[in-house]
């Protein structure tokens, strides 16, 4: 890593990256040929994984998790970042919200999907909805005490078929000054429940072998216990998980940058043109000075977020920051990757290719760049009134 680590986090590092040089990179190619993650290699990098303490990792230890703080979480993510987020989201880091569980909801779904019985889905974009999420049409109308669900999700990604999703949905409208707004509520969705469906859905060039799913709900009645947290506070309780995730990104974007430095500077350094490493030419050796100052600059800000998340002081505009730093960062690094290697860059037979590839889809999940610099507009102009 670019940046200084005690020795217990160097530690935890140092495991990750021989356990996934040795265990989980070796496959990629495999995975990005077939587009999918044979069965029996996901299960046996889940049950390695749990040798090694690594599954749920981010949960708390009262529930059987791993409990790392958010700096450990960053340097874990930094290093699944390193490979195809096919392969490394078999070993699940459960979503923050399933913390929202209450009573029985706590042994149904939450335990369940610290242990691996269970897997989730995050079901918030459809169709017509993806950046503008509020435009959402999914909704879930009250009939006595229970829910009548109908509406459709699609793009909800995951390493394999998941259990049960957590479904946002409108569950009413509220007038506020600013006219009326949604009342968003988040349900837990079980896959075998009578009305849903969940099926494959596209296929995405980054990641190959990384599912989406669509999800269709056809009249699906949800007992009131199937509400995940506050009716009408679905918002609140994504943009918890939103923020952190968004830190995520910007970690595992921060490992892959580092990899395909990696691959850049040993390329720079030994492919000879006119008769010298071509490295030795400023047009490439700029570019890798500037790999590592776009890397470094990276990594300081996904610490300082950490930092700020572990004090309980981060806000939406510094995740926003990180998120679009890093992808961007990234995809400068995986360009400027491909064209140091010129022609060999996007031969199938190197992984440059499917590195850049990989890259492309940081910036426009968990919210575009465009989406992320709102965020930040948003808070420097809001104090003002504007
Ligand atoms: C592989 C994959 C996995 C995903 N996994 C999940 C998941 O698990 N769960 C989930 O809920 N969602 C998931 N998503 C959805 C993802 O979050 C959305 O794709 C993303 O938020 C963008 O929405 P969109 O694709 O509909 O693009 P659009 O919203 O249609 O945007 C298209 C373009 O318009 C721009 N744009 C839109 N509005 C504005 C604006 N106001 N100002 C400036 N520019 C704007 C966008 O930035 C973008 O460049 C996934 C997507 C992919 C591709």
């Amino acid at each position: 890593m670019n940046i200084a680590l005690s020795h217990e986090n160097e530690m935890l590092r140092d495991t990750v990256r021989s356990f996934f040089e040795n265990e989980v990179i070796p496959h990629e190619a495999l995975v990005d040929t077939l587009g999918e993650v044979p069965e029996e290699l996901g299960l046996n990098i889940v049950a390695k994984a749990k040798e090694l303490g690594l599954y749920a990792m981010n949960q708390p230890e009262r529930f059987g998790g791993g409990g790392l703080n958010h700096t450990q979480m960053a340097i874990v993510e930094r290093e699944f970042g390193r490979t195809s987020h096919a392969l490394h989201s078999w070993i699940a880091r459960p979503t923050d919200l399933l913390l929202a569980c209450e009573g029985d909801q706590v042994e149904t779904y939450l335990l369940p999907c610290i242990t691996g019985e269970k897997r989730e889905l995050f079901a918030l974009t459809e169709p017509e909805a993806g950046s503008d999420a509020m435009g959402m049409k999914t909704t879930a109308k009250p009939d006595g005490s229970d829910w009548i669900m109908n509406g459709s999700k699609h793009f909800i990604s995951a390493p394999t078929m998941a259990d049960f999703a957590i479904v946002f949905a409108v569950t009413g409208v509220d007038e506020t000054k600013r006219g009326p707004r949604k009342r968003i509520t988040a349900f837990l969705v079980d896959r075998d429940m009578p009305g849903v469906t969940f099926r494959e859905g596209n296929k995405c060039v980054s990641n190959r072998g990384y599912k989406t799913y669509e999800l269709v709900f056809d009249k699906v009645r949800l007992g009131p216990g199937q509400v995940l947290g506050e009716e009408g506070r679905g918002f609140e309780l994504a943009g918890k998980w939103l923020g952190m995730g968004r830190i995520w990104v910007g970690a595992t974007c921060c490992g892959k940058a580092e990899r395909m430095m990696e691959l850049a500077t040993d390329w720079a350094a030994n492919r000879k043109q006119f008769g010298k490493p071509i490295g030795t030419f400023q047009a490439t050796g700029f570019r890798l000075a500037d790999m590592l100052i776009g890397l470094r600059t990276a990594d300081l800000l996904v610490m300082d977020a950490v930092r700020r998340a572990d004090a309980g002081e981060m806000l939406d505009q510094d995740a926003a920051m990180v998120k679009v730093y890093c992808s961007e960062m990234l995809n400068k690094v995986a360009d400027d990757t491909v064209q140091i290697f010129g022609g060999m860059g996007l031969m199938e037979e190197l992984p440059v290719q499917r590195l850049w590839r990989d890259s492309r889809i940081e910036r426009i999940w968990d919210g575009t760049s465009e989406i992320q610099r709102h965020i930040i507009t948003r808070s420097i102009l809001r104090p003002l009134g504007a």
